[in-house]
């Protein structure tokens, strides 16, 4: 996906229980392999067993930390977080991981994900006394569980889930534990690993292999791990429930494609979809391109089910990432040209297939098939490995009003011709689940579908519908 404001994860959490190791450095690492889930902020909580330790800055984790910072934070268990804003905008109070309340009862926490009743929940502990800080749904989570009742964290955390609606992966930090904690409809990933000192708590498998650490397990939905000196306590969800949502865009795009997640290794699961895209939308071409570097696994599967060669015809400058320094007039009409530049003696005279994850508004389609043409491309034919984003997210991804949604609005004909594409074709829903290979009903595809695994309050879900499509829906 080209566009700079196309569909961001809203977090990556981490967590490490060692004794004898440096875990804010594990930390470190850790949040490193997770960068790709939140740009905006970085921070790491520590505890030594009596008191907690917290650093928390904005911009990315390289910036975040200096090794004085990692020096101060002390003790033997550590959480982490990488964010990016879905709810409270992007300024210093509004970073990770929250720390809150005091003495024995300070706890630390790292979210991923959103929670839909984040403002009921906020204007109740308001109501009660409570001064929040943030403008965040995490910091009104944090306050749940410190004022939930209970004889013990798990039963306070499990009272607290049951005023919770949403997507949430937290790592927990107390005095003296660390607990990951799923949401009953397991939306975000979470794993479980093993140092040979500890435990390891991860958004993805990617960032247990960084810091090698051997993967044990997923954290169940619903289920809440306690990780202290006794060793390892889950307490499974009260309910099994058949019913999941993991979000579909975590096969698609979201998550590293080193990672596995359900057993899955996406980078495979990725080149099932390229695969099911040729069998889809053949085209008669020459060369299959990716759209650098998300859509790399899909062409290949496209250009091994066809037997159409791949080729690398974009190359992405990696360092641009979400930019302070907004690009003056004449950059900005540079557009794409500012991440990619093409390759005229791989492109010139080529019938070309170009590979994508997503579209989402559309902007940047358009100017990377002119790249394309302008560099010598004789036809440019856009497969994307999703269906059409017809529908908002409210559970944790950054993604777009309905409104801005260019599949809201125009045919999959209408988006080739707007896009100037010589022909265009979408993965269709089917074929997405033949590709990730596991049953339907246990995925979340409502920004595809329209239904929704969570009800979403009515404020909210106008909020995000955009003026044009919040009067359709009114049926004015
Ligand atoms: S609405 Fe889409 S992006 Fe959001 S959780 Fe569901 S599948 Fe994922």
């Amino acid at each position: 996906m080209a566009e700079a404001n196309g569909p961001r994860e809203a977090c990556g959490v981490f967590g490490v229980f060692a004794p004898g190791e440096d875990v804010a450095r594990l930390t470190f690492f850790g949040l490193y392999a997770l960068q790709h889930r939140g740009q905006e902020s970085a921070g790491i909580a520590t505890s030594d067993g009596r008191r907690i330790w917290v650093q928390r800055r904005m911009g990315l984790v390289s910036a975040a930390f200096t090794e004085e910072d990692l020096r101060e934070l002390r003790g033997h268990i550590a959480i982490g977080h990488t964010r990016y804003s879905t709810t409270g905008s992007s300024v210093p109070i509004n970073a990770g991981p929250f720390v809150v309340g005091s003495g024995d009862e300070t706890i630390a926490v790292s979210h991923n994900g959103n929670l839909v009743n984040g403002e009921s929940l906020r204007a109740e502990l308001q109501a009660e006394g409570v001064v929040l800080e943030s403008t965040t749904d995490t910091e009104a989570l944090a306050w749940t569980i410190l004022r939930a009742a209970g004889r013990d964290w798990p039963e306070r955390i499990r009272a607290a889930m049951s005023r919770l609606v949403g997507a949430y992966s937290l790592a927990i930090l107390t005095c003296d534990a660390l607990i990951a904690v799923r949401d009953p409809l397991g939306i975000r990933p979470l794993c479980l690993g093993r140092l040979d000192s500890g435990w390891v708590v991860a958004s993805e498998t990617c960032a247990l292999a960084t810091i090698g650490a051997d993967f044990v397990r997923e954290i169940e939905p619903g289920e809440i791990v306690v990780i202290d000196e006794r060793g390892v306590t889950s307490y499974p969800a009260p309910e099994f429930s058949p019913e999941q949502a993991m979000c579909v865009f975590e096969f698609i795009y979201f998550a590293r494609p080193d990672s596995a997640i359900m057993g899955q290794r996406l980078h495979v699961v990725r080149q099932r979809m390229g695969a099911e895209l040729w069998r889809e939308h053949p085209a008669d071409a020459d060369l299959v391109v990716p759209l650098p570097d998300s859509a790399v696994p899909a062409a290949i599967g496209y250009s091994l089910a066809s037997g159409i060669p791949y080729a690398e015809a974009l190359i992405k400058n990696r360092y641009i990432g979400r930019t302070f320094i907004q690009p003056d007039q004449r950059l900005r009409e540079q557009g794409v040209r500012l991440k990619f530049n093409a390759l005229p003696e791989v492109l010139a005279g080529k019938r070309v297939v170009l590979v994508d994850d997503t579209i989402v508004r559309g902007t940047t389609s358009r100017p990377i098939v002119e790249l394309l043409k302008q560099a010598g491309a004789r036809e440019v034919h856009m497969r994307v490995h999703s269906p059409p984003i017809k529908w908002p997210c409210y559970l944790g991804v950054d993604m777009a009003t309905r409104d801005e949604l260019i599949a809201a609005h125009l045919s999959v004909e209408e988006i080739g011709k707007a896009i100037g594409a010589d022909s265009i074709g979408y993965l269709s829903l089917e074929g997405l689940f033949r590709a990730i290979g596991l049953p339907r009903n246990r995925f979340c595809a409502a920004c595809l579908t329209g239904h929704y695994p969570v009800p979403i309050p009515p404020e909210q879900f106008e909020r995000r519908l955009g003026r044009r499509s919040a009067l359709a829906a009114a049926g004015t």
